[in-house]
Formats: C-alpha cells, sequence, structure tokens
C-alpha cells in the first residue's frame, strides 16, 4: 500500500454501472459506465475494468457501492452489500460488494445509492449535522436521509417514493403506474408515470402542459411530508425528470402551499429544497465516501 493507491467507486444503477477511480486525495481520475444486463456479465465487466493493470498499479484502499435498491445494509446479515427481491429479472438476490471485496481483497462500504448521494451532499457545507434528504426522479422514486454524516441505520431501509400523496384533483382518472402500489408517488411522478399518462418526457412537454403543475404538486407533497417527518435541512432533488425546466420551482412552490406556513419556512424555502450541488455526480461522490470509510 503506498500514497499511489487508489479507491474504486461504483453507483450501481438499474440501467448502468457507473464505475470510477480516486487517487488518495478522493480526485476522480477516470470513470466507465457500464450497462446493466445481466448480474453475471455485468459484475465481470465490472471488475474487469478495475482489474485493468493500469488501472491501480499499486492498488486499491477499497471500494464504495451506491446502489440501487432494495438492498441489505445490516452489516450482521449474510445477505449485507447484496439486492434483496427486486422485479428487475435475474438481479435478486445478487452480492455485490462481497465479490469486490473478494477480488480486490479490501473491503467495501455499501449504502443505497440515494442514501449515499445523501451523505456527498450534506458534507458539502455546514448542514452535516443538520440533516439532508437526497431524492431521485427518474425511472423510479427513491430518498435517502443523512444526519450527523451518518445514515439511520432501519429494519431496511427508506423507500419514500412509496407514500400515498393526494391524488391532485386533475389527475384522478391514472391508475398510477407502480407494480406494487398503483397510485403511489412512484406510480404518479416518475418518468414512467409521466410517460404512461402524456407520452413524453415533463423536458419534451410544452412549458404551459398541465403535467408540470400536476407533477411538482405530487413532489411538493413529499417535500411537506418530509418537513414533517423529519425537519432536514436540505431536500435536495436530482435525477433525470428533474432536468425539466422550472420544476424545481414548481416544487418550491407547493411544497410552500402544502406547509401553510408551517413546516417550511417561505423565505428559506430556496436554500431547503435544492438541486444537487453536486450535479448528476452525488452518487458517485458519495460512492466514493464509502471508499474512504470503508479503507479507514
Ligand atoms: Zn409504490
Amino acid at each position: 500500500m503506498t500514497d499511489e493507491a487508489r479507491y474504486g467507486c461504483i453507483e450501481a444503477g438499474g440501467t448502468k454501472f457507473v464505475c470510477a477511480i480516486a487517487d488518495g486525495r478522493g480526485a476522480l481520475l477516470e470513470r466507465a459506465r457500464i450497462p446493466t444486463t445481466t448480474p453475471e456479465a455485468t459484475l465481470a465487466a465490472v471488475l474487469a475494468w478495475f482489474g485493468r493493470t493500469e488501472a491501480a498499479p499499486a492498488g486499491y484502499r477499497g471500494f464504495g457501492i451506491a446502489s440501487f435498491g432494495p438492498v441489505e445494509l445490516d452489516p450482521s446479515s449474510p445477505r449485507w452489500g447484496s439486492i434483496l427481491d427486486t422485479p428487475k429479472p435475474g438481479w435478486s438476490g445478487t452480492p455485490l460488494a462481497r465479490p469486490i471485496e473478494a477480488a480486490f481483497g479490501v473491503p467495501a462500504g455499501f449504502e443505497t445509492d440515494v442514501n449515499a448521494a445523501a451523505l456527498a451532499e450534506a458534507e458539502l457545507d455546514d448542514i452535516r449535522a443538520k440533516g439532508v434528504v437526497y431524492i431521485t426522479v427518474g425511472t423510479g422514486i427513491g430518498g435517502g436521509f443523512a444526519s450527523n454524516g451518518a445514515t439511520i441505520p432501519g429494519l431496511r431501509h427508506a423507500e419514500m417514493g412509496h407514500i400515498f400523496p393526494p391524488r391532485h384533483p386533475d389527475d384522478t382518472a391514472f391508475p398510477g403506474c407502480c407494480p406494487f402500489h398503483g397510485a403511489c408517488l412512484e406510480g404518479l411522478a416518475s418518468g414512467p408515470a409521466i410517460h404512461a399518462r402524456w407520452g413524453r418526457s415533463l423536458s419534451e412537454l410544452p412549458t404551459d402542459h398541465p403535467a408540470h403543475a400536476i407533477v411538482a404538486w405530487y413532489l411538493g407533497h413529499l417535500a411537506g411530508t418530509l418537513m414533517a417527518v423529519l425537519s432536514p435541512a436540505r431536500i435536495v432533488f436530482g435525477g433525470g425528470v428533474m432536468h425539466a425546466p422550472g420544476l424545481l420551482a414548481g416544487v418550491r412552490a407547493a411544497a410552500t402551499a402544502f406547509s401553510a406556513g408551517y413546516l417550511i419556512d417561505a423565505a428559506a424555502i430556496a436554500d431547503i429544497i435544492r438541486a444537487p450541488r453536486l450535479g448528476d455526480d452525488a452518487g458517485l461522490r458519495g460512492a466514493l465516501l464509502l471508499a474512504q470509510r470503508a479503507a479507514r
């Protein structure tokens, strides 16, 4: 082990695994996108990329894995570091962390992608201790929470996308598209839910289309709920759907209306509900934090 040793960072997603190699000071040196196919082929490609002789000539200090869920986070479980039962074909029960540890002989940190992103966003400024929720709105909706620089262990992990917001008055006919719940938040406001109703992504719909206000209304309800349950200093909204112009402002307005002057300080709303400071790298930066912690 020398100062030249590297950290391996993996953001494991349902459509791609984003892999990166960081130096000892945490600078990302190179990255790769590996398509998520079968567990065997995907893991083999990940191991091969990190295992290239030129990738880390002095070896790795540790790995960090920020994974799509559901996952086992309990370190005392034999399934720690694995994907749990998922509708994604073939992936239920797939171990991610242990094969990486075995291949490179170093420890791996393991978290949900959104918990890792929350950790990374919380490291950025003075709000580390006061709590950061990271929400991703994309193919699904998920959320993670970090406070005092740590995530909060539970029986499993949070599933913030599967709450049940009230129905928007102009959106009562759509049954929702969550395979488990129909009209939960994910079933109403995720990318597939938007496509199912309106045939296009939110970014592709005209700015005066009612979809913008409806999606913002549902996500604003989530923000209000999070303020009521966790009172975080930040609620960071990332993910592909959030690239739609004006959506973040719509979420702020809806959350302010839901809070009715009680839960959210309207004067601070732009400070509380924000885009990721790390942009689309929040999950990968979270994986780096996990790797650095695992190596200690
Ligand atoms: Zn659901």
